[in-house]
Order: structure tokens, then sequence, then C-alpha cells
């Protein structure tokens, strides 16, 4: 492959990579948690990308795959899609982003 050929492959590998991370979605745990934490969810993430921290558990929303299996077991409805989140619900987005920043 030449010089130029590879500078347009790479240019395309870029931009098709921002359309995806613009597009995915990850779930989020929210407050109800806080009083159930009995970590069902943990038992059918195929990834493993749910950790309890300090107060609820949190799903890391890099590694979720967006399938919806914890929030079918949840029994207190704690967890939405980020997509579904109201402007109040977004701090939890941000609460699990620096919970696996930390980490
Ligand atoms: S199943 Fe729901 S309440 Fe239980 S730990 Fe998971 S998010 Fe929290
Ligand atoms: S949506 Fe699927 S991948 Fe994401 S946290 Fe829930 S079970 Fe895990």
């Amino acid at each position: 492959m030449n010089y130029l050929n590879h500078v347009l492959l790479s240019s395309i590998v870029v931009v098709d990579s921002s359309i995806w991370e613009g597009l995915s979605m990850a779930f989020v745990i929210l407050e109800a948690c806080q009083t159930e934490k009995a970590g069902e969810c943990t038992t059918v993430c195929p990834v493993d990308c749910i950790e309890e921290g300090p107060d609820q558990f949190y799903i890391d929303p890099d590694i979720c795959i967006d399938c919806a299996a914890c929030q079918a077991v949840c029994p207190v409805d704690a967890i939405e899609e980020e997509y579904d989140l109201t402007p109040e619900q977004e701090v939890f987005l941000e609460k699990a982003e620096a919970f696996f920043a930390n980490k």
C-alpha cells in the first residue's frame, strides 16, 4: 500500500470510529439502587462491567454493550439507557465515568 492510500484508509477508520462512539450508548444506574443494592444486575451482565461503589453500583460506560439484560432484573427500576436520561439524571452517568476513571 502506498503512503497516500495508507493516509486515506486511516482517515476512514478514524471517521468510522468517531461515528460509532457518537452512536453507542450505555446503561446507567440511578439513585434507586442506593436503597436496594443486592447486585442482581451483576449476575447477568455478559461483559462484567457492573461494579459496586461506595453508595451504589455503577456501569462502566466504556464497556457496556447496551444489551439491557441488567435492566430486566433490577427490582427497583434503577437502570436506564443513557439515551433516556433526564437532565437531572445525567449526573449518574458522570458519577459512573468518575468512578471508573479513578480506579
Ligand atoms: S439490580 Fe438494581 S438495585 Fe440491585 S444492584 Fe443492580 S442496579 Fe442496584
Ligand atoms: S446493558 Fe448489558 S452490557 Fe450494559 S451493563 Fe447492562 S447487562 Fe451489562
